[in-house]
């Protein structure tokens, strides 16, 4: 998608923070973090969001599953215990329309959630 803003940092278009770059998949630190660490993964092929996701997706949301795995590890909160979140829209504070997964961590978390 050309006016993608996360179609533009898989790109290489815009900048960030990238934690994990694989085949279908990059993780970057989101630019404003609600968390010591909140990373987002994203498919690097657009998916608008969790109601437009397909059985042929399958593969590549165990590649973000398993992608939350690797950075909780990386980050320390693997023990401590992290939120993967998906926002869909507007009451759920969606702001970009391509599917990104929410890892956040490093503090203690209300539920349920704000
Ligand atoms: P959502 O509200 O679930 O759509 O999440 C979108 C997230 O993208 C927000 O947490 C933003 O802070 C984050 N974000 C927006 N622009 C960028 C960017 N250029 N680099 C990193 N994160 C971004």
């Amino acid at each position: 998608m050309t006016d993608c803003l996360f179609c533009k940092i898989v790109a290489g278009e815009i900048p960030a923070d990238v934690v994990l770059d694989r085949e279908g998949v990059l993780a970057f630190r989101d630019i404003n973090p609600q968390a010591p660490v909140h990373v987002l993964v994203i498919p690097k092929e657009h998916i608008q969001d969790a109601t437009t996701i397909r059985p042929t997706h399958g593969g590549v949301l165990t590649e973000m599953i398993a992608a939350a795995g690797e950075i909780a590890s990386a980050g320390d909160v693997d023990q401590s215990g992290y939120r993967l979140v998906f926002n869909v829209g507007p009451d759920a504070g969606q702001t970009v329309l391509h599917l990104h997964m929410h890892l956040l961590g490093g503090r203690p978390m209300a539920w349920p959630p704000g």
